[in-house]
C-alpha cells in the first residue's frame, strides 16, 4: 500500500487571495515546490485536495477550474515538481454533498485509486477542515500557519503546527526519522 501526503490548495501550496477566478491569481506559495519534491524523495505520493465551492457559487465553470488547475501544476513544473492527483469538490456547501471537506469523500475515492494506507498518511493544511478531515479519517493533521493557518490554530488543535508547507516537509522527515539528500 501506499502512503499519502494529502495537501490543501489556497494558503497551503498556492497564496490564498479569495475565491481564485482567474488563472493570473495562481501564485506558489514559495518552498511548495521543493517541499513536494522532498514529500517524492521520502517515498510518498502527494495528492491535492480542494474544497472548490467557486463553482457550485457559480462564480467559475469546471472548464476555469480545470485551467486554473493546471496554470497552477505548470507552476510546479517549472520548479521540476508535480502533484501526484488533484481531487476537488465543486459543490456549493449548501449541497451537503459528501466530499466537501472535512466531509471525507475526496479522501477516500483517493484511497481507492492509488490504494493508500490512511493510518500512514499525512493532511497538510491551514483550515479548520483539514485538521478536521485528518483527525476523523485518522491521519496525522499538520496545520500550516500561511493562508487563514494564524486564526485557525485558534479553533482546532491539529496534531503539529508549522510556519508553512516547507516546515511540514522538514517536520514528517523528523517524525519519520529520515534525511532527503537533495542530489542538484
Ligand atoms: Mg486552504
Ligand atoms: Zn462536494
Amino acid at each position: 500500500m501506499k502512503r499519502a501526503i494529502f495537501i490543501d490548495r489556497d494558503g497551503t501550496i498556492i497564496k490564498d487571495k479569495g475565491y481564485i477566478t482567474n488563472v493570473s491569481f495562481v501564485k506558489l506559495i514559495p518552498g511548495a515546490a521543493q517541499a513536494i519534491n522532498r514529500f517524492h524523495s521520502l517515498g510518498f505520493i502527494v495528492v491535492l485536495v480542494t474544497n472548490q465551492s467557486a463553482v457550485g457559487r457559480g462564480y467559475i465553470t469546471e472548464d476555469e477550474l480545470a485551467k486554473i488547475h493546471k496554470t497552477m501544476e505548470q507552476l510546479l513544473s517549472q520548479e521540476g515538481s508535480f502533484l501526484d492527483a488533484i481531487y476537488a469538490c465543486p459543490h456549493h456547501p449548501d449541497e451537503r454533498c459528501g466530499c466537501r471537506k472535512p466531509e471525507p469523500g475526496l479522501i477516500r475515492k483517493a484511497c481507492k485509486d492509488f490504494n493508500i494506507n490512511i493510518a500512514k498518511s499525512y493532511i497538510v493544511g491551514d483550515q479548520k477542515a483539514d485538521v478536521e478531515l485528518g483527525k476523523k479519517e485518522g491521519m496525522s493533521s499538520i496545520l500550516v500557519l500561511t493562508g487563514h493557518g494564524k486564526d485557525t490554530v485558534k479553533e482546532t488543535s491539529p496534531d503539529y503546527v508549522v510556519n508553512n508547507i516547507l516546515e511540514a516537509e522538514k517536520l514528517i522527515e523528523r517524525i519519520e526519522g529520515k534525511d532527503v539528500v537533495e542530489n542538484r
